[in-house]
């Protein structure tokens, strides 16, 4: 049997580099960014003020009180998105918003809450506060300096990033294009779940498709939906040739273990495919297949509902983000603390399904066998467990994560 880490590098190295195409940024929104992007401005771009007040000269105000306020002329008024081309002479105040150019001359803004004008004198005003010099002063650069990296190369673009790839005005990016993933399900006990229709014994509605196509584009993959594959060896090559046709990559799943009705690798390799066949060490898992066709790649995954889920993460997932440049492709974690003692009795590490709670407090989901969707449906995440352990409560896990 093979570790799972050994599946994983086998997996990743032989993955294409990405094909790169230009994206508009209103568009990138979970796509990997193919080259380093430099700000080719400074963020902000100018000094301006952070609040709605009046641009001062500091030392000019330095004894100002409620008592004892000071009185400035009021010399004009800068709207925000304004270029302003006068200066702050001695003796004078500008009004001034948030985000508005601070003028020459001024070396800080009073808030409006500490100034006082009255309605008939409406070009003295009042300063009730000192200010300390640069108070209320954003600065030019201060965010982002320009040059300053703002993307790195390999990085997925969620909205934070996109927001500052916006303000520093990138307008498109370089990003690996998305794999089209046909998803095969092969066994002839099942039945469409979308057609309504009454079972027949010893059917099964099919459910791995519905399972991985959302898992397929949270990872940025097309998935395209393929009809039900019966266990015959035909029909098989001819949907696998039909897949690897029209798609990237391909996804079956069941067929893969030793029984006699297994199509799928047989399938592949009259198609001239390159074939690695694992027992990767895991529950639930184990029987996997994994090929290459020319530049395309076969996922084999196991029949079983769960099996076919947690295979997915830890084997098919990482390719996908890879194959268009990402160089993170683990899932994401977050740290828990068991409420109950886990035991895995078993010589393969288990992949066991968990609650967690907003405290971070993390139980078992239920019944781990690999045909339990009930407790995938419940489970926010998973623990991985090392063959032949026993967890206390009390210890703290990390939960890996598919949402
Ligand atoms: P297999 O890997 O083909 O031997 O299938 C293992 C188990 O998973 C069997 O009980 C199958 O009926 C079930 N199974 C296989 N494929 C699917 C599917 N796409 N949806 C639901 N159950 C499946
Ligand atoms: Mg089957």
């Amino acid at each position: 049997m093979l570790e799972l880490e050994k599946a994983q590098e086998t997996i990743l190295a032989s993955i294409p580099a990405p094909k790169n195409e230009t994206v508009p940024l209103a568009e990138a929104y979970r796509r990997i960014v193919t080259e380093k992007i430099s700000a080719s401005t400074d963020l902000p771009p100018f000094d301006n003020s952070a609040v709605d007040g009046y641009a001062v000269r500091s030392r000019e105000i330095t004894s100002a009180t409620t008592q004892n306020p000071v009185l400035l002329q009021l010399a004009g008024k800068i709207a925000a998105g304004e270029n302003f081309r006068g200066e702050l002479s001695p003796g004078q105040c500008i009004r001034i918003f948030t985000g508005s150019t601070l003028p020459p001359g001024a070396d800080a803004v009073v808030m409006q809450e500490d100034t006082q004008v009255d309605t008939n004198k409406p070009r003295e005003v009042l300063f009730l506060d000192s200010a300390k010099p640069w108070e209320n002063i954003r600065f030019r650069g201060e965010d982002i300096k320009r040059g300053a990296t703002i993307s790195t190369a390999g990085a997925k673009l969620g909205a934070t990033q996109i927001a500052l790839l916006a303000a520093s005005g990138v307008a498109q990016v370089s990003s690996g294009r998305r794999p089209s993933v046909a998803l095969l399900a092969t066994g002839s006990e099942l039945r469409e779940s979308a057609n309504a229709s009454e079972l027949a014994p010893g059917q099964i509605y099919e459910s791995n498709r519905a399972a991985l196509a959302p898992l397929i584009v949270a990872a940025g993959g097309i998935p395209s939906i393929f009809p039900i594959v019966p266990d015959d060896a035909e029909v098989t090559r001819m949907a696998l040739s039909r897949a690897f046709a029209e798609c990237d990559i391909v996804v079956t799943c069941g067929g893969v273990s030793v029984g006699e009705m297994d199509f799928v690798k047989s399938g592949f390799e009259e198609l001239g495919g390159h074939l690695q066949f694992w027992k990767v060490a895991i529950k639930p898992g184990r029987p996997f297949v994994f090929g290459r066709h020319r530049d395309k790649l076969l996922f084999g995954l196991p029949g079983n509902p769960v099996s076919a889920f947690v295979t997915f993460l830890l084997l098919v997932r990482p390719a996908l983000l890879r194959w268009q440049g990402a160089t993170a492709v683990g899932l994401p974690a977050s740290a828990g603390v068991l409420t109950e003692p886990f035991s895995n009795p078993d010589s393969r590490r288990h992949f066991i399904r968990v609650l967690q709670d907003t405290k971070g407090k993390v139980r078992s989901a239920g019944t781990q066998a690999s045909h339990m969707l009930s407790s995938l449906a419940l489970a926010d995440g998973l623990v991985d467990m090392p063959p032949k352990t026993n967890f206390e409560t009390g210890k703290t896990v990390q939960v890996l994560r598919w949402e």
